[in-house]
């Protein structure tokens, strides 16, 4: 699915560079490597603060504890999604809201937590799946008007831009009260163990929030809030910084593939391609809107199943992601969840298939790929 040997090869001198001056400096824990890395994320994202932590769980556990959030909060996020998102809200106590996706996008659906806000609600935590970001504009103006934060889970959308209606564009992680992100090595900005961070313009929840990555510590050895000890390590720092000046080559070179892979198959009948969400002002719009951390087609009659082990037997590997809605997950079932309120996730669960998405793959294979496919379907 992800080639990061072929991706390391062209910047190997640079990453052992990076990684060999953390070791010779001996600096592996909050090193100057981090800060650097901080610095040179914040000004890539147009976000005042950067606080890096040990993965994109801590991120979005973080996020809410510096948001204050209470046991017995709800939190609204989608049914179509990596359980981390609502892993960490049942972690903390808070309740959990799951609702349904756009079948052509795969995020969540506003008119869905529209209808799920309580006087309880406190927060909604948008996904930005597979790369593309989830419909802010209504999303934020929804917040707005029943008081909710919103944190927003770019562990997918690393470079992703959103263009609201009046052309302004900005990346994902600066639209939300706070963002946290992975940087897992097969995200779109990855490093070579585990990674992640938060993001904000809130001057004051980065001030708390640095000290929660710490064990709640502001001033040495005195505790004023409770913590947790998340750190992004100085080599995963050394890695990332000499990868992030290639991120938006890298997300260029997932789009490339994505339109090869799009121009072969969006005429194939029995699949549904990639859909950009309706553009709002299609001159202005980004080239970034979507980054395809995933190239997820929709398949059709009930195919799928056989066209998954189809492919894995000609040596092509391909996922399902998600191929259990959440609101079906043993650790999450909730007497308040109505199934007929999910028909989209259902449905997908059935249809979608990712197929191999990454920064070195070539046309040859995208044909290999897609002839496959189109054999299959015939
Ligand atoms: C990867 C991922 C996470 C978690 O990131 P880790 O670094 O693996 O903890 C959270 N949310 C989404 C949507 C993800 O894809």
């Amino acid at each position: 699915m992800v080639d990061l040997k072929g991706q390391y090869a062209p910047i190997k001198e640079v990453i052992n560079a990076s990684i060999q001056e953390v070791i010779d400096t001996a600096t592996f824990i909050n090193g100057p490597k981090v800060k650097e890395f901080q610095a040179n994320l914040e000004a890539y994202l147009g976000v005042k603060h950067v606080i890096p932590c040990a993965n994109g769980t801590d991120a979005l556990q973080i996020a809410m504890m510096g948001l204050g959030l209470k046991p017995g909060d709800e939190v609204i996020t989608s049914d179509f999604t990596f359980a981390a998102t609502v892993e960490v809200i049942a972690l903390l106590g808070l309740t959990p809201v799951l609702v349904d996706v756009c079948p052509n996008t795969f995020n969540i659906n506003v008119e869905a937590v529209e209808k799920s806000i309580t006087s309880k609600t406190k927060a909604i935590i948008p996904v930005h799946l597979f790369g593309q970001c989830a419909n802010m504009e209504p999303l934020l103006d929804l917040a707005k008007k029943h008081n909710l934060f919103v944190i927003e889970d770019c562990a997918q959308s690393m470079g992703a831009e959103y263009t609201f209606s009046n052309g302004k564009r900005v990346k994902s992680g600066k639209m939300g009260d706070i963002a946290a992100t992975s940087f897992f090595p097969s995200k779109n900005l990855g490093c070579y163990g585990d990674g992640g961070a938060i993001f904000t313009d809130n001057d004051d929840l980065a001030q708390l929030v640095r000290g929660i990555v710490n064990h709640g510590m502001y001033k040495r050895y005195h505790h004023d809030v409770v913590g947790v000890n998340s750190r992004l390590d100085s080599i995963q720092a050394a890695v990332l910084d000499a990868k992030l000046p290639n991120l938006d080559n890298y997300n260029k070179s997932r789009q490339y593939a994505a339109q090869k892979y799009t121009s072969k198959l969006g005429a194939v009948s029995g699949l549904q391609v990639p859909k950009l969400r309706a553009n709002h002002n299609l001159e202005l719009d980004s080239p970034m809107t979507h980054v395809y951390h995933q190239y997820t087609l929709k398949i059709k009659s009930g195919k799928r199943d056989a066209l998954v082990a189809h492919l894995l037997e000609k040596g092509i590997p391909c996922g399902v992601y998600y191929p259990i809605p959440l609101h079906k997950q043993k650790a999450y079932l909730d007497d308040r969840y109505n199934d007929a309120d999910f028909t989209v996730t259902n449905t997908l669960i059935d249809e979608v298939l990712s197929l191999p998405m990454h920064t070195e793959l070539d046309d040859d294979q995208i044909d290999f790929i897609t002839s496959t496919v189109i054999d299959f379907l015939k």
